[in-house]
């Protein structure tokens, strides 16, 4: 492709100046970027396909490291003698006031007692402008007839081509720690690390948005990775508050509880720019103490809001089950308890986010909690009719490490049950 604008002619022109891969580089790459074999014979033998060294091994290990040229091995045993591998690696170099992110591709030869033979060429670059756009450069790739989108075609020119959401694709975070870094991406706090990111994600972020600048600046790169990866939360939300724990050299280690418990703060109207709050010790008590509020609140609300209703419902939920009320049994550690009333159905099920709390309306149901200390641990279901345990449920529906004893201590305890059936309602 020509290039079309002033933009574009001058990535072009500049890309005449770039420097060719070190040979240092490329030996980074070939080292990491494939998935070498250690070939083990039914005599323990281990034979290294990358240096051809051999070695008896008596371990079960899956991976071991060739005591000759140290690369990691993935040991395979059986007849097969030919293994081949293809990867990627990407090298980050500076050109001029440019980035460029390059990506290389690898194939390799591996056969059980010949040195390993490799195949490489640099297939892609994306170059990066320092406000943040960037062209990109490619070879072609052979389209016609496969399901693979990166077969590239190694004698193909590495030219400017137009823009396709396949060389996304291409990046495989295998990334050489012999990089250079524009003058830009150094001032903005860029040091060797992408958190996670693509390089081309993570520089045109970096470059276009203060914030994120910010974030990396100050060290609060659980924040910087969690609004990358979720690119609808919006950082703007949280501002003010991310400020405050910056100005109190504050880390926050946990970015979904600490914004989760930001939202909280806000729904309870506190002031999210007091420090008291916002730099909590232990987050996950507050964030805890602060949800337990919220519900309580939105509880409130559910009941306030439709009073005479609510209490219809609490109403005919004591004619159904209250005779099984204060039904409790305990083996001593765990304690399972008929669930006595509406309220205290939404309220567990809102703790155990699962949805128990429209169990009230079951007319075979019996519906208890199970505790341990007072901690909630599962909610179990009865049923009425059949006299066993139908569903027990831990928090998100899984089950806990004293899921069977619980089981077993309700339908041990099943007679209790049937003695209250008994009683008129
Ligand atoms: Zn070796």
């Amino acid at each position: 492709m020509k290039p079309k604008n002033k933009f574009q002619r001058n990535i072009v022109e500049a890309s005449k100046n770039l420097q060719p891969l070190t040979s240092k580089q490329i030996q980074w790459g070939l080292e990491h970027s494939i998935n070498h074999v250690g070939h083990k014979s039914a005599k323990k033998i281990v034979t290294c396909t990358k240096c051809g060294h051999q070695w008896k091994s008596d371990t079960k290990r899956k991976h071991e490291k060739c005591p000759h040229c140290g690369t990691r091995l993935t040991i395979h045993e059986g007849r097969k003698r030919i293994f081949n591998d293809c990867g990627y690696f990407t090298v980050i170099t500076a050109c001029k006031d440019y980035q460029v992110v390059r990506s290389v591709m690898v194939k390799c030869s591996l056969r059980v007692g010949k040195p390993a033979e490799y195949e490489w060429a640099e297939v892609m670059q994306r170059w990066i402008a320092p406000n943040g756009e960037h062209v990109t450069f490619t070879r072609l790739r052979q389209t016609m007839g496969t399901l693979y989108y990166d077969l590239w075609l190694f004698y193909t020119p590495l030219e400017l081509r137009k823009e396709n959401h396949i060389f996304n694709l291409v990046h495989s975070g295998t990334v050489c720690p012999f990089m250079s870094a524009t003058h830009e991406l150094r001032k903005r706090g860029f040091k060797k690390s992408f958190y996670g990111q693509s390089p081309l994600n993570f520089f045109h972020t970096l470059l276009t948005d203060n914030r994120m600048e910010t974030l990396l600046k100050t060290g609060q790169t659980k924040l910087l990775r969690h609004f990358m990866e979720h690119p609808k939360e919006n950082v703007e939300d949280y501002w003010q508050s991310i400020r405050i724990c910056n100005r109190n050299g504050y880390k926050v280690h946990d970015a979904v509880t600490w914004c989760d418990y930001i939202d909280a703060l806000k729904y309870l109207g506190k002031d999210v720019r007091n420090m008291k709050y916002v730099c909590p010790q232990n987050l996950s008590r507050e964030h805890d103490k602060a949800c337990r509020k919220v519900v309580e609140r939105e509880l409130e609300k559910e009941m306030n809001g439709n009073t005479p209703k609510f209490l219809s419902k609490e109403h005919c939920y004591l004619l159904s089950k209250g005779r099984f009320f204060g039904l409790s049994f305990s083996d001593g550690v765990i304690c399972v308890k008929v669930i006595e009333s509406v309220k205290d159905m939404i309220l567990e099920g809102r703790a155990m986010h699962h949805c128990v709390g429209r169990y009230h309306t079951k007319k075979d149901s019996l519906i208890l909690s199970a505790t341990i200390n007072g901690k909630r641990i599962e909610t179990v279901e009865v049923s009425l009719s059949q006299m066993k345990v139908v569903q027990c449920r831990g928090v998100c529906n899984s089950n806990t490490e004293y899921h069977d004893r619980i089981i077993k201590l309700v339908e041990d305890n099943a007679e209790q049950i049937r003695q209250r059936m008994k009683q008129v309602a």
